[in-house]
This record gives structure tokens, C-alpha cells and sequence, in this order.
């Protein structure tokens, strides 16, 4: 049982002692007190499905035990920084991570968030290239430190930041997008930038292979090959922000961008990959990697014995579980109820994703594509008081983001969909 203080006790305390751009879900926001697997407790003890987790934090399930020993046993051993001396658990893991990536890429720098790995992919190609644009898509999130909110393409997340040197493409979204599904017509907004919006010369390329915060919007087929090729033209590198989409969560692949037939460049990734713990990484290829030997380059934590014990950990779980696998198999199958909601609810605009990171899109008028906010927020509460948590994402807040803990079963996503079905037939 747990004992500690009430959610009225912690938002009291948050409102005085927290940065007050801090939010919350839900009418009641939820105290969770424990986490197992697919499960996560609140303060009476009340469990509730996590339909969301697995993006934020947990790949392989909450407090996973193979990971949770892992980093309980290297934390008594030792937790130091990257810097000064040798370490096995770092070595071993940058093995394990690159035995996962395609072609050449297999140097990785280690750091402690998705925003800084970004700053680092975009560092690196700058250095690289010797140019300074970078182009990214708008409704893109790459991250909220300097450079890397630049890269992020929606006003939601940008304060007044000086936007050096990013040029944001049309977004190739199928559903909302100018030129629907059709990738190759968006992929010339990308020469069309390189050509009018810069010297001809492009530092890099950066998108993830399936927007998250911007709403699980997966990039129209054929835009990658094409886009990576005037970026390559351009002489840039191409980066793949796999933060959200990478780690078996497609199914289909191990990475995002690998449904899309392209090798990038600079491969970067967090969140999931620690499956709690702080953990980032950017992956390329030895000869770019070269550029950080030109000064003294370094990150404190970056790598660090913990939470590279637990990326190890996280890998071999992935694997012995056959956790792709399953994304696979049940997010195929939840995809399939999903669409069959589609049909019996018309606010279900559009459902879109693979695997376990799949997207509902409400509308309150399916021509129109009016973003229905308040019946999104309305069936987000009433899944939460029937013990579902699901995630809300897009830049009007009206798409429903399932990504549980790759351990989610078919018995979850039946139930997911039941509750699902019951709050829309409420609306
Ligand atoms: N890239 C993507 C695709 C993300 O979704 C996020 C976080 N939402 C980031 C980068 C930034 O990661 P972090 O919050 O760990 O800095």
C-alpha cells in the first residue's frame, strides 16, 4: 500500500515549488504510486491500462525486471561519468546498438535526452558540411533546447528563438497534407528550398519517420528516397530522429526509417531506449565522426555505467521477448479495430500508424477536417475513469496516440478498443 502524499498535496506543492509551465492530464490528474508492465497503479491502488507509456519512457514494459536488475546491480558497482576512465558497460552497449543499424553506421555518441542527441546530429552535419542550413518539416519535434527547437515546426512548443538556419519543408501528411499521399510532389518543396532558400549547399536534413508529438502522422511513401536524394545533392547529411519511432515500435522494422527504403546519415534516439532511465544516442558513420575530434568534445553523463547497463538491457529484452514481433502481430491487430471504430463512429477521421504507434485523428465533420479538441479531451477522461490511459498529440490536440509498452497483448488492445468504443458511444 502507499502511503505517501495525495495528488492534492503534490499539485499543492508543484504549484509553489515547480516550474508553473508544468501540465497536467486529465480533470483529476492521476497520482501513479507503481508500474508493472503494461500496468500502472495510482494511489488506492487502481490499476490502469498504459496505452501511452511506451513513448514517453517504457519500451519493454514499466520496471521491467531484467532491466530493473540491471541498473540496480551496475548502480552498486558503480555510477561515474563518461569522461576520464575506461567503463565496459558503454563499450558494450554502443556494440549491441550498432549491430542494429544498417551500412556504416556504427559510431555512437551517447547523451542524456532526444533534444541533446539532436543537437549533436545537428552540430555534427554543420561541422561536416561547413554549411549552416538545415532543413526540417513542419509539425516536426525534434527537441526544445536552441538549435533543436528551430528544427521544431510547431508554435505550440517554440518561444521567440533566433530561427538560425532552418527552413521547414511542407509536411508530406496524407491526411491533412496539400498533395495527400502523393510523397515525390513534397518531396520538390525540398529542392525547391535548396534551390531558393539557401546557396545551393545544405548542411543537412532532419525528420522523424512518423511525427509523434505532431500526431503520429506517417510521412507519405516515396517522399524519403526522394527528399534524402536533393539533400545529398545538396551535399548534406540526412538525419533520422528515431526518438519515438525507432526501437521495434513499428513492427515491421527496428527503425522507422527503414519502412521508407533509406539509409540516413546520422541516426539519433531516446525516450524508450533506457526504458525509463535518461538515456540518448546519435549513431553515425566513422568517417563523419571524425568531425568531434577538432576540439575536445565531451558529455558528463553521456553513456553513463547506469544508464547504458540499462540500454544493454533493454536490447536484450527486445529480442528474448521478441518484442518487434509482437509490435507487430498486435499492433496490426489493434490497427484493425481500430478502423473498424472508424466505421462506427464518424468523429474518427482518420486512424494511421504501424505497430504499437498508431494515431486516431477526431473531427467533428470528416469534409472539413475540423479538429474535434473537446470531444478528444472529453473521451480521454472517460478512458481514464474506465482504467485506460491513451495519449493525445497533434497541433490541435485531437489525435489519440496509442503507444503502450511493446509488451501490450491482444487482450489489451481488445480491451483498449472495448473502452474506446464505450467513450465515443457516450459523446
Ligand atoms: N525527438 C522527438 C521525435 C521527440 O518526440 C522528442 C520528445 N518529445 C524529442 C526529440 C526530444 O526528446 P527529449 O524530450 O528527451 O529531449
Amino acid at each position: 500500500p502507499y502511503n505517501g502524499p495525495t495528488a492534492a498535496e503534490i499539485l499543492k506543492k508543484r504549484r509553489e515549488f515547480l516550474s508553473p509551465s508544468m501540465f497536467t492530464f486529465y480533470k483529476k490528474p492521476l497520482n501513479v504510486v507503481d508500474g508493472k508492465m503494461q500496468y500502472l497503479f495510482d494511489e488506492e491502488g487502481r490499476r490502469y491500462l498504459d496505452a501511452f507509456g511506451g513513448i514517453a519512457t517504457v519500451c519493454c514494459g514499466h520496471c521491467h525486471p531484467d532491466v530493473v536488475e540491471a541498473i540496480v546491480n551496475q548502480t552498486k558497482r558503480l555510477q561515474h561519468s563518461t569522461i576520464l576512465y575506461l567503463n565496459h558497460a558503454i563499450s558494450d552497449f554502443a556494440e549491441a546498438l550498432a549491430s542494429k543499424l544498417p551500412g556504416d553506421l556504427k559510431v555512437v555518441f551517447f547523451t542524456n535526452s532526444g533534444t541533446e542527441a539532436n543537437e549533436l546530429a545537428m552540430m555534427i552535419a554543420r561541422l561536416y558540411t561547413g554549411c549552416q542550413d538545415i532543413i526540417s518539416l513542419r509539425n516536426a519535434y525534434h527537441g526544445n533546447a536552441a538549435g533543436t527547437m528551430g528544427a521544431t515546426a510547431q508554435s505550440n512548443w517554440k518561444f521567440n528563438i533566433v530561427q538560425s538556419g532552418v527552413h521547414h519543408a511542407l509536411n508530406p501528411d496524407p491526411y491533412r497534407g496539400c498533395f495527400g499521399s502523393d510523397g515525390l510532389k513534397y518531396a520538390e518543396d525540398v529542392q525547391g528550398l535548396i534551390d531558393y532558400g539557401t546557396s545551393g549547399r545544405v548542411a543537412g536534413f532532419i525528420t522523424e519517420a512518423i511525427q509523434g508529438v505532431g500526431g503520429i502522422v506517417e510521412l507519405a511513401p516515396g517522399y524519403l528516397p526522394a527528399a534524402y536524394n536533393s539533400v545529398k545533392k545538396a551535399g548534406g547529411l540526412c538525419i533520422a530522429d528515431e526518438v519515438q519511432s525507432g526501437f521495434a515500435r513499428t513492427g515491421s522494422h527496428f527503425w522507422g526509417f527503414e519502412a521508407h527504403g533509406v539509409v540516413p546519415d546520422i541516426v539519433t534516439m531516446a525516450k524508450g531506449i533506457g526504458n525509463g532511465i535518461p538515456v540518448g544516442a546519435v549513431v553515425t558513420t566513422p568517417e563523419i565522426a571524425q568531425v568531434l575530434t577538432r576540439a575536445s568534445y565531451f558529455n558528463t553523463f553521456g553513456g553513463n555505467p547506469v544508464c547504458t547497463a540499462a540500454g544493454h538491457a533493454v536490447l536484450k529484452v527486445i529480442e528474448k521477448e521478441q518484442l518487434q514481433q509482437n509490435a507487430f502481430a498486435v499492433g496490426s491487430y489493434l490497427k484493425e479495430r481500430l478502423m473498424s471504430l472508424k466505421e462506427k463512429y464518424e468523429i474518427i477521421g482518420d486512424v494511421r500508424g504501424r505497430g504499437l504507434i498508431l494515431g486516431l485523428e477526431l473531427v467533428t465533420d470528416r469534409q472539413l477536417k475540423t479538429p474535434a479538441k473537446v470531444e478528444t479531451l472529453q473521451i480521454m477522461d472517460q478512458m481514464k475513469e474506465m482504467g485506460v490511459l491513451v495519449g493525445k498529440g497533434g497541433f490541435h490536440g485531437n489525435v489519440f496516440r496509442v503507444t503502450p509498452p511493446l509488451c501490450f497483448t491482444k487482450e489489451d488492445a481488445d480491451y483498449f478498443a472495448d473502452v474506446m468504443d464505450h467513450a465515443m458511444s457516450k459523446i
